[in-house]
């Protein structure tokens, strides 16, 4: 049989888009061929969020969408892949009868097998990971075994160059009550330290400059090795040895496992971006019990206040849950309030939505109407800007280094443009060309330069015009102007526009 030639198209969050570049590595380890356009492949990956059911209900509208083509092309394999096969298993097919093969996140080094499976017809390709009722970390073994060692071969692609994530753990063991992830990506399991260490040596080696650790909530990492413990501390301590390493940073933080030892890894570890990001849901304890979230908003603050004593430019960003099972007016009102006091550099809200099988969808009734999620959900956004307005202003007038990422897909005008990403690495640059024409046109900048995308070390967006040699580098810039979202600059040498 032909080499497939396959398409992967990612939803959801950064451990997804690093599933992704796993699940490119194991298949191109196996012959196959990653192409950029759908329309090419036969064979079509979906690696999938199962978080919300909006995001879910966007991947069955996609997958849906393919029926015709489907009819006309009757060996087209589609593969749903990441948390939600693992959270509907086979029945999924009931939902979406195109799917002809379903992968677990714990499973992407089975794809290959799967893939034939599929193409050649020969029952279900399926593969789950084993639950957690089973036995617990030690049945995940074999699997994060095969993952590791994709992981660790993998060449730097990703969506930026320059930069790279690692995981640091697997899975979650905190029970949060309206959350899909424990049972999706089962229990947490800490990698071992030599594996992420000779992982980030080889990325840097091949060009990354920024390194971002992954975990659910990586700041509970604890590994044994070398017959000694290592927390998120060590961890990092070690990795910002890395010759060539400029920044480092890592995500997403539970705030019941802050401490004063990691604060101090800001200001005592070179290149840790003093940027934290500790989701704190609500502002309410009544709520944030409900969550099980196991901290009171005061000690959540207390932690902000204990990263700044240590950072005073400290950025901390967070999620928000609106409208979670009984949350009066005035418990929103506490999480209004937690704004005002954490004065964050940016936050995700969210609606509730209930998830099967939780804690929080089997006894609290979704019970606040949608309108008034959507309420909250807009008047907290709105706080969360005014706030950040006022603190990306400060900026203006400031020089600030910024880490390149990509021609921006957006531009000055605020006009959105296709950036069209790839999911095959190695077609990278040439997209950012094809781009760059059309921004070129769009924004009528000299042949030469291109409005640029990157981050400051404290996460903040900054838009510059100036050469497309510049992604994946660090460069100097002055801030001339700011929104609630972005910082806008110049390069010190060119001419204000
Ligand atoms: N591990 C991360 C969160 C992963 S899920 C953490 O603990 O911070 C990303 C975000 O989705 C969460 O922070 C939460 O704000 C949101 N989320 C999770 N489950 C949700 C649900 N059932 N409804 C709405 N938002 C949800
Ligand atoms: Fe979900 Fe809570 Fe785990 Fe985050 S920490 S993944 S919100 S259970």
């Amino acid at each position: 049989m032909e080499p497939a030639r396959v398409h992967i198209t990612t939803y959801g969050c950064q451990m997804n888009q690093l599933d992704s570049e796993l699940v490119a590595q194991v298949l191109r380890s196996a012959g196959a061929h990653l192409v950029a356009d759908p329309r090419a492949a036969d064979v079509l990956l979906f690696v999938t969020c199962a978080v919300r059911a909006h995001a879910e209900n966007r991947v069955f509208s996609n997958i849906g969408k393919l029926a015709a083509r489907k009819r006309r092309e009757p060996h087209l394999v589609v593969g749903l892949l990441g948390c939600m096969a693992q959270e509907h298993g086979p029945a999924v097919r009931r939902r979406a009868p195109l799917v002809d093969l379903v992968c677990a996140p714990g499973r992407l080094a089975d794809l290959p097998d799967l893939i034939a499976q599929a193409r050649g017809r020969l029952g279900d390709a399926e593969a789950l990971d084993p639950g957690r009722d089973g036995s617990g970390a030690a049945a995940f073994a074999a699997s994060d075994a095969a993952l590791d060692e994709a992981e660790v071969r993998r060449p730097l692609c990703g969506s930026s160059p320059g930069q790279a994530y690692v995981v640091a753990i697997r899975g979650c063991d905190n029970f949060c009550s309206y959350c899909v992830v424990p049972y999706v990506r089962g229990p947490e399991r800490s990698r071992a330290p030599s594996a992420i260490l000779e992982e980030v040596r080889r990325l840097v080696g091949q060009g990354a400059r920024q390194i971002t650790l992954l975990g659910q909530a990586v700041n509970k990492y604890a590994a044994q090795e070398g017959g000694r413990r290592w927390d998120l501390a060590d961890l990092l301590h070690r990795i910002a040895e890395t010759p060539g390493l400029a920044r480092l940073a890592f995500i997403t933080n539970h705030p019941g496992a802050f401490d004063e030892r990691l604060a101090r890894v800001f200001r005592d570890v070179p290149g840790v971006c003093p940027y934290l990001h500790m989701p704190a849901q609500s502002g309410s304890d009544a709520v944030l019990e409900r969550m099980n979230r196991g901290y009171t908003h005061g000690q959540y603050l207390d932690r902000v206040a204990m990263a700044r004593a240590v950072r005073p430019d400290h950025a901390v960003a967070s999620d928000f849950i609106v409208g979670f099972p009984g949350e009066t007016e005035a418990e929103f009102e506490a999480t209004c309030d937690l704004v005002r006091r954490a004065r964050f550099s940016g936050a995700f809200v969210f609606k509730y939505s209930p998830r099967p099988g939780t804690l929080a969808a089997r006894e609290y009734p979704d019970d606040v109407p949608d309108a008034e999620k959507r309420r909250r959900n807009n008047a907290l956004l709105a706080l969360v800007e005014e706030i950040t307005a006022e603190e990306n202003k400060k900026f203006v007038g400031r020089t600030v280094r910024v880490f390149v990422e990509e021609i921006s897909p957006r531009g000055r005008q605020g006009e959105a443009l296709d950036s069209r990403r790839s999911a095959e690495p190695g077609t990278r640059s040439a997209e950012l060309t094809a781009t760059g024409s059309v921004l070129r046109s769009a924004f009528r900048v000299p042949r030469s330069e291109f409005p640029l995308r990157g981050r400051t070390p404290c996460n903040r967006i900054v838009v510059f015009d100036g050469p497309p040699s510049l992604v994946g580098t660090e460069v100097d810039v002055r801030v001339v102007d700011s929104t609630p979202l972005t910082l806008f600059a110049v390069l010190p040498e060119s001419r204000e526009r």
